[in-house]
């Protein structure tokens, strides 16, 4: 039922499909670096597939310089994987990877033509460049869109591999279209083709997907959670506390006089002040505590198992450090207070959004009686 034209045909299909998926993802403006590597690159290897299929053409053409592209697509491809794990392929590398290719099927073509031995060492030398792949994604670690590409690359290098042992051992070049490995490798190699461009873009797609999440519940200058996270991540954790019949308990941390501090020292200095009080606030978190910047220089912390009295000794240790320690920018050392509310479920129950209320109520209670200090409410 399947024959081999059919089986080429799809082969071919497939490439053209997954190379226009790829070129497609990488025209966005937005795209990533690594995604237009990718469809150059794959866009050059169906440009090498065909150059060295074609009858024909001159044989420096089909047998040196097709061998000498797919090897640069395959260069650009691991460049691109490399620059998505936040490392590189330099420009000489390609060249290498590229040079190679040309020089040894060339001497295979032209010096001592031997189509077994050029067949052998192109099997070899692509499995060897699509497991290079394999392993720049599989060091990265993540499983998502890495498990399907790590999964593509190291079957189409399988499959390449497989071919080039195929011919080495049953050498007449002739038989090989009609062998059994040639047959099963033009079935598996598609598929493998179809792994690694869904996973390429999946990689980029998810990379995306958790920056914009980032960017939507995180706050960028302190890196705790923004008012969306809080409301997202507070209410998860307020059930789970009410759920286990635990106390749930909520700090509110103002800084004192912030804005004398701006008008002192500079917008900056402040940002820093911000940077070091999450820093210390971070400090007190366990796995389901929860912190957050609720306003300008306001930050609230959610703890979760914590009554009021160890809540609040947990904000004294706090007001004592913040009072202690010294923000140190270039040649200023900047000294701030903090004042403190704490307020517990066991008093006013698990809305979040009550809780943070009276948590602000009793802050402000403690800024009236002269700041600098926790107040429990
Ligand atoms: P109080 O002791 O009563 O809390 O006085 P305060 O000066 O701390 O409070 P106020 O609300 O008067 O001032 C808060 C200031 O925080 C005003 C605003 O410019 C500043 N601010 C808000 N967000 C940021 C920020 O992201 N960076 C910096 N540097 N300043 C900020
Ligand atoms: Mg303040
Ligand atoms: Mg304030």
């Amino acid at each position: 039922m399947l024959n081999l034209d059919t089986l080429l045909l799809v082969q071919v299909c497939v490439t053209l499909l997954t190379t226009a998926l790829l070129v497609a993802s990488a025209c966005y403006t937005g795209s990533p670096p690594e995604l237009r590597w990718w469809a150059l690159g794959n866009l050059l290897v169906s440009v090498g597939l065909a150059m060295t299929n074609l009858d024909g053409l001159p044989v420096v053409l089909s047998m040196v310089v097709g061998y000498g592209v797919i090897a640069f697509g395959l260069g650009l491809v691991l460049r691109g994987l490399r620059v998505h794990c936040s490392d590189t392929l330099s420009w000489r590398g390609v060249a290498v990877i590229t040079v190679l290719a040309l020089l040894v099927s060339a001497y295979f073509s032209l010096i001592v033509p031997s189509l077994r031995a050029r067949l052998c060492f192109s099997g070899f030398y692509f499995a060897l460049l699509n497991w290079l792949c394999a392993v720049t994604i599989a060091r990265h670690g993540g499983w998502r869109g890495v498990i399907i590409s790590v999964i593509g690359f190291t079957v189409l290098g399988l499959a390449l591999f497989l071919r080039g042992v195929h011919m080495l051992f049953h050498g007449d070049p002739a038989d090989v279209p009609s062998s059994l490995v040639m047959g099963a490798s033009m079935l598996v190699i598609p598929l493998a083709q179809v792994c690694i461009a869904f996973g390429l873009i999946l990689m980029v797609m998810w990379r995306y997907a958790e920056r914009l999440r980032r960017l939507s519940t995180l706050d960028a200058l302190t890196g705790a959670l923004n008012r969306a996270g809080l409301e997202i991540h507070g209410k998860r954790v307020a059930l789970r506390a009410q759920r286990g019949r635990r106390s749930l308990a909520v700090i509110m941390i103002d800084v004192d006089f912030f804005k004398t501090i701006n008008d002192t020292y500079g917008h900056p200095v402040g940002d820093e002040v911000l940077r070091h009080l999450a820093g210390i606030l971070k400090l007190e978190l366990r796995p389901y505590d929860l912190l957050a910047r609720f306003g300008g220089e306001e930050f609230v912390l959610v703890l979760d198992g914590s009554d009021l009295a160890a809540a609040t000794k947990v904000a004294e240790r706090l007001r004592a450090r913040i009072e202690l320690e010294l923000v140190e920018i270039d040649a200023l050392s900047v000294r701030y207070t903090a004042s403190v509310g704490v307020v517990s479920s066991d008093q006013h129950g698990y809305d979040l959004i009550a809780l943070i209320s009276a948590g602000d109520a009793a802050m402000y209670e403690a800024k009236r009686t002269g700041r600098n200090r926790v107040i429990g409410g």
